[in-house]
């Protein structure tokens, strides 16, 4: 078995976890969460909508998919999103489909979503679910970094800063919390929750069946 404990030797198979890595804009999740999908095999990105317009940087259907209110309130009140919110003012949601078919195929999914969204994947799929809250080291570090970012207008910062208060409020409802001082530091330790979370579940739901072949080869064997 990998010393990741993903799923590539046949025998073991489990059912994909769904990552949520929630932190109020600036913290550096955005940086953490993509180093992960560059680095890890088995894992996939859940591509949120959003009525938010598009930065600069962004691509539409890598970072986003930019749609109009009225398109997301045809998916969401067709069921077609597995949760959504409103953020600064903007919507967003995780369409529902892909992280089905992900989960299914046994892969992990990862989710750049809010506290508002991360109770909602709860609700729906508790034991799937593997929570990670990222604070920023100061307040005056997360003003920094926004600044740095020179995406948003000075308004809209000011307006980031507010929120960053409300989201932060949350971290108790997560299941590990980082403070994000040192990037490399905190792409390893993200790395490691994935790490042991996923062996947690190869042990729990799908290790007995592993133990039968091996028990069976072992009877076979001394036959
Ligand atoms: P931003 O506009 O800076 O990209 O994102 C603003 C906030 O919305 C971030 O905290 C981000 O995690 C959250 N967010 C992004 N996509 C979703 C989503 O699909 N659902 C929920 N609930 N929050 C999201």
């Amino acid at each position: 078995m990998p010393a990741d404990g993903a799923s590539t030797q046949g025998a073991i198979a489990r059912r994909g976890i769904m990552l949520v890595v929630s932190s109020p804009s600036g913290a550096g999740k955005t940086t953490l969460t993509r180093t992960l999908i560059d680095e890890e095999e088995h894992i996939t990105l859940s591509v949120s909508v959003t009525t938010r317009p598009r930065r600069p940087s962004e691509i539409d259907g890598v970072h986003y998919r930019f749609i109009t209110k009225r398109q997301f309130e045809i998916m969401r009140d067709s069921g077609d999103l597995l949760e959504h919110a409103e953020v600064h003012g903007n919507c967003y949601g995780t369409p529902r489909e892909p992280v089905e078919q992900a989960l299914a195929a046994g892969r992990d999914v990862l989710f750049d979503i809010d506290w508002q969204g991360t109770r909602q994947l709860y609700e729906a799929m508790r034991d799937d679910v593997v929570s990670v809250f990222v604070l920023p080291p100061s307040a005056a570090e997360l003003k920094a970094r926004l600044e740095r970012r020179a995406e948003d207008s000075e308004d809209i910062i000011v307006k980031r800063l507010r929120n960053a208060a409300e989201e932060i409020a949350h971290w108790p409802e997560y299941d590990y919390v980082l403070v994000n001082r040192d990037l490399d530091k905190s792409f390893k330790r993200l790395q490691s929750i994935l790490t042991a979370e996923r062996l947690k579940r190869v042990h729990r739901a799908d290790m007995e069946s592993f133990v039968d072949g091996l028990l069976d080869g072992l009877r076979e064997i001394t036959a």
